[in-house]
């Protein structure tokens, strides 16, 4: 919409500028043809200032010499006409007429060429006669046989008494070039003309052509087409103009053949009202003037045509452009709205969409805020390959998208984290959502059983962060991560205590081991066979503060997420070297010390290789040392676990499996792993619900494990009856509060000082908890 409107206030600011550029080429041309206009009038008025100053001299110089020669005749009444025959042809010599001749009153005319001819019907005789000097029109002339001029003047007396007029042909022809006149050396000349007030042509430039001439020969200028074609307003103008001495003007005309023609007349200067005029086509000028004036239209059209297809070209690249922009748009918008796993929203989306459920909500509607991951997502991944992993996340999706409600949105927020915002009315059914989620996930994955842990938040305050919603759903759901099957747990506020607990250690951890503040606490391991005796130990790690000692309960799970378990293991394994180490040089060379190992080192390659160097360094040989994994270490790769045992025994290391029976324990996994020992749980000495069968299970592992070359033990002892029980059921060693709890290294070698238990501690559980 936005971008709809800025193109079309673009294509208006378009169309304002080409108009405003042909309004100001308009302008532009009006001002250069008005300008152009003028000057082309000067050049007129200029030229043809010139042709008359000449016209008016020849036809001047040409009357003053008749005058002249007329002043000279005085008396010719009293010559013979030999004599005056004579005289005139002697003018006619020193001119360039072609005939002078004299005419008496009555007429008749007197020529050394010819004998005499009477002129007195000629106007420019009865003109000269009356006093006036004057010139004729064109004539024929009989003698001079060709189109003459007359020159005509009274001759006077004494007595200044008109006595006769002397005439003087003039060859009409000689004045044509003179009376024509060129605008430039391309052109026709343009005829000129003289004309009488009257309006007769006295004189013509140019013989008459329909083209070159809209004024016929010998013709009337106010009955020639040339004076049709004017308007009435010129043909008025032209008249008085005419009738007047002091005048000249240009008007236009068209002739009958539809060209238009310019005439500029000018009185000439000379005896007699004659008038000048030039006739030209209204091209010869003007046509320069207008190829002027199209060269400039035509430059500024094709300047026009340049900026229409400039803007053209920026409009279309502007388009593909906003084009390519509107598609990295779409393209940018998919990448922040659509998670390209899933196919489904992103975080994003998710964050807008699920505040606007809330924000639009009801205050009775009830919305829980739902988080769950895959536990050991990366272990998936390792073992079915990416893209499998991949599949499962779109899965995982799709089956969630399934189960909406309306008005219920989810997202993959990050690798196998998912946001579900739902409705809810009670716990109950909070819980029912979350697990119906769970089994249809469990459902559509057969490669395996997915462990999904669910953590769900109550939504109080409906204006609170969706991200902050999100962490708080993520705290309920850690509290249940890395159990054995799919949990769910609702968040409350203890959790969030724990979590600054949890921050806490993890910001002390590193600083705690490197005071020692991580003590070594020794079990001791009893041998059951026979008399009782003190085997062995199982090393515990206890944190000793100032403030009071920390069971491994509280920071073990912890260490093994953030894995700094790594760390204190070897710290561990490194402080039991040296006390062997000790107790050997004290003499007692046969306690077995078994020490637990987090499955976390299972990824690590050089694992074994690291506890054996650890052994040489202190000079202790490895098979003091026993080994306890846990069971569900099994549960990442039994194929990794079977390798772990098989180095750790090349080595020299007995290996025990540890809390055998707590989880999904297989007797199958038994037959895969090479270990020295089993170590049964308490779980299968406490249960009550159905001793008989409690026994008999106990029975069949011990005996299993024995056929398999493995021994057993059995940990969390407390009574004298679980002993005793152990005994007969063929178990080969017991560990727990009954014989002893955890105790002090220098506790330990005590014990091992003064030989073996043959009296266990009395069993004080309360006391117990608080000295381990
Ligand atoms: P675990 O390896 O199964 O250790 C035996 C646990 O049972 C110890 O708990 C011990 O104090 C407790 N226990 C022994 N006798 C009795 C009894 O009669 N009754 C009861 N109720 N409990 C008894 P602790 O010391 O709290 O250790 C808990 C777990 O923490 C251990 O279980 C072990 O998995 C882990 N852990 C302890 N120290 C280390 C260590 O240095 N490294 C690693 N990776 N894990 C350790
Ligand atoms: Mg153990
Ligand atoms: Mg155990």
């Amino acid at each position: 919409m936005k971008k709809a409107k800025s193109g079309f206030r673009f294509t208006i600011a378009i169309i304002i500028v080409s108009l405003m550029f042909i309004f100001i080429c308009s302008v532009f041309l009006f001002n250069v043809i008005r300008d152009l206009g003028e000057r082309t009038d000067d050049i007129v008025y200029s030229n043809t200032y010139q042709k008359t100053s000449y016209v008016n001299h020849i036809v001047n110089s040409n009357m003053m010499m008749v005058v002249n020669m007329a002043s000279c005749l005085t008396e010719y009444e009293s010559y013979s006409d030999e004599d005056l025959k004579n005289t005139l042809k002697t003018f006619s010599q020193n001119a360039k007429f072609l005939t002078v001749f004299l005419a008496r009153p009555d007429g008749s005319a007197l020529s050394w060429r010819l004998d005499e001819v009477n002129v007195s019907h000629r106007s420019y005789f009865v003109k000269a006669l009356s006093g006036e000097r004057n010139v004729s029109g064109q004539l024929f002339s009989n003698v001079d046989k060709m189109l003459v001029n007359v020159y005509a003047a009274p001759i006077y007396d004494l007595r200044r008494n008109v006595i006769g007029v002397l005439a003087a042909t003039y060859d009409a022809l000689e004045l044509e070039d003179d009376l024509n006149m060129s605008f430039s050396s391309k052109d026709e000349p343009s005829p000129g003309y003289i004309i009488e007030g009257n309006g007769d042509v006295i004189m013509t430039g140019a013989p008459y052509s329909e083209h070159t001439s809209p004024i016929g020969e010998n013709q009337n200028l106010f009955e020639s087409p040339l004076y049709e074609g004017m308007t009435e307003e010129d043909k008025k103008l032209l008249k008085t103009d005419f009738e007047n001495d002091e005048c000249n003007n240009i008007i236009r005309t068209t002739a009958p053949n539809g060209n238009v023609y310019v005439a500029y007349y000018t009185k000439l200067d000379i005896p007699g009202n004659l008038h000048y005029l030039l006739v030209f086509p209204e091209g010869i000028i003007y046509d320069s003037l207008y190829s002027y004036v199209n060269k400039i239209i035509i430059l500024f059209g094709l300047f026009f045509v340049v900026i229409i297809m400039v803007v053209l070209a920026y409009l279309i690249i502007a388009k593909s452009s906003m084009k390519a922009m509107q598609l990295a748009n779409t393209r940018i918008s998919k990448l922040a709205y659509e998670d390209p796993v899933t196919g489904f929203g992103t975080w994003n989306k998710f964050n807008i969409d699920a505040r606007k459920i809330l924000d639009h909500s009801s205050e009775n509607e009830q919305f829980a805020f739902i988080s769950f991951d895959i536990d050991k997502f990366k272990a998936i991944n390792d073992m079915y390959g990416h893209e499998e992993g991949n599949r499962i996340l779109k899965v995982i999706a799709s089956t969630v998208n399934r189960n909406l409600r309306e008005g219920e949105v989810f997202s993959r927020v990050s690798s196998d984290n998912y946001y579900i915002l739902v409705r809810y009315t009670s716990d109950e059914e909070a819980l029912e959502r979350a697990t119906s989620f769970i089994e249809a996930v469990e459902y559509e994955i057969t490669q395996f059983v997915p462990v999904l842990s669910f953590g769900i938040y109550r939504i109080h305050d409906k204006t609170k962060a969706i991200r902050k919603m999100g962490d708080l759903a993520d705290i309920a759901k850690r509290t249940v991560k890395y159990g054995e099957a799919s949990s769910i747990a609702f968040y409350d506020d203890s959790m969030m205590q724990a979590l600054r607990e949890e921050k806490h250690i993890e910001n002390e951890m590193q600083s705690a081991l490197d005071r020692h503040e991580f003590a070594v606490y020794y079990q001791p391991k009893v041998a059951l066979q026979g008399k009782p005796y003190v085997m062995g130990a199982e090393t515990l790690v206890r944190w000793i503060k100032p403030d009071g000692i920390i069971s491994p309960a509280k920071f073990i799970p912890l260490f093994e997420r953030n894995r700094f378990i790594i760390k204190l293991d070897f710290y561990m394994i490194e402080q039991v070297c040296m006390d062997i180490k000790s107790w050997e040089k004290m003499g007692y060379s046969d306690v077995l010390v078994s020490v637990n190992m987090s499955r976390d080192h299972l990824t690590d390659n050089s694992f074994v290789q690291k506890l054996y160097e650890i052994c040489q360094r202190y000079q202790v040989s490895p098979s003091r040392i026993e080994i306890e994994i846990t069971e569900s270490a099994a549960y990442d790769s039994m194929d990794v676990l079977s390798k772990v045992f098989k180095e750790l025994k090349s080595y020299g290391f007995r290996v025990s499996i540890d809390d055998f029976g707590t989880g999904f324990s297989s007797l199958n996994m038994l037959k895969n792993l090479s270990a020295d020992v089993l170590k049964l749980d308490r779980e299968f000495i406490t249960g009550t619900d159905n001793e008989k069968r409690a026994n008999d299970i106990v029975t069949c592992v011990i005996m299993l494990a024995r056929a398999l070359g493995m021994e057993t033990i059995c940990e969390g002892i407390e009574t004298k009856e679980q002993a005793d029980k152990l005994r007969r059921l063929g178990c080969d060693m017991a560990q727990g509060y009954y014989y002893a709890k955890p105790m002090t290294t220098e506790a330990f070698e005590t014990l091992i000082k003064n030989g073996s238990p043959t009296k266990p501690v009395e069993l004080d559980p309360e006391k117990n908890k608080k000295e381990a």
